[in-house]
């Protein structure tokens, strides 16, 4: 197969690929769009490179992905390690038997589910988003796979990180690689 992508360098700035959008989707939020980072090959390139270099030699059976953008990155590192993808969804969009966990937003609540029959026991996956924000939703993919589906996180991995919003408090005990932090809104 011909390689039709120049390799990204392993210094690319990131940073300039990452759209950021103030008031979005409500006053006060910086919101970091992911889209400007798939219209640049580059860039898009870069991170599935460097989530290739970080996980490439790790015992893994499965990826597990948020949706929607977590699909994104995910799947061609899938591919490429010739893994199989387990979606992690919103509620009601999976046909199958789910598990289903609710967790807390800040304002509401939500529900992720993933196929009961796409996970098994003892499983080692690596769990990815775009973005880790509070850690909510991952620690809640995590629950899913591991007290509901008896499977094993063996890593987090994330394009973009907000420390500044304590994942690490929500993810304790997990390793969590992001390609870019960023401390403050
Ligand atoms: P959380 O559960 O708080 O970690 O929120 C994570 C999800 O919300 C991620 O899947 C992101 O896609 C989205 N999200 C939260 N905050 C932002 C933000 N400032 N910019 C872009 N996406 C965000």
């Amino acid at each position: 197969m011909s390689e039709h992508r120049k390799p990204a360098s392993s210094s690319f700035d990131l940073d300039s690929a990452i759209r950021k959008i103030k008031d979005f989707p409500k006053p006060g939020i910086l919101f970091y769009d992911i889209t400007s980072i798939l219209m640049n090959p580059e860039a898009f390139g870069y991170c599935v490179d460097r989530m290739l270099e970080h996980y490439g030699n790790r015992d893994l059976a499965a990826v597990a992905a948020i949706e929607s953008r977590g699909f994104l990155f995910a799947a061609p590192f899938a591919y490429r390690l010739n893994l199989p993808i387990i979606l992690i969804r919103k509620k009601g969009k999976l046909p199958g038997v789910t598990y289903k966990r609710t967790f807390a937003l800040e304002y509401g609540e939500d529900v992720i589910e993933v196929h009961r029959d796409d996970v098994q026991r003892g499983m080692k996956i690596l769990l990815v988003d775009d973005l880790i924000a509070t850690g909510g939703t991952l620690k809640a993919a995590c629950e899913l796979l591991e007290k509901d589906a008896g499977a094993v996180v063996q890593g987090i991995f994330s394009v973009i990180g907000l420390p500044f919003l304590s994942f690490d408090k929500n993810l304790k005990g997990y390793e969590v690689k992001t390609l870019i932090d960023y401390d403050s809104e």
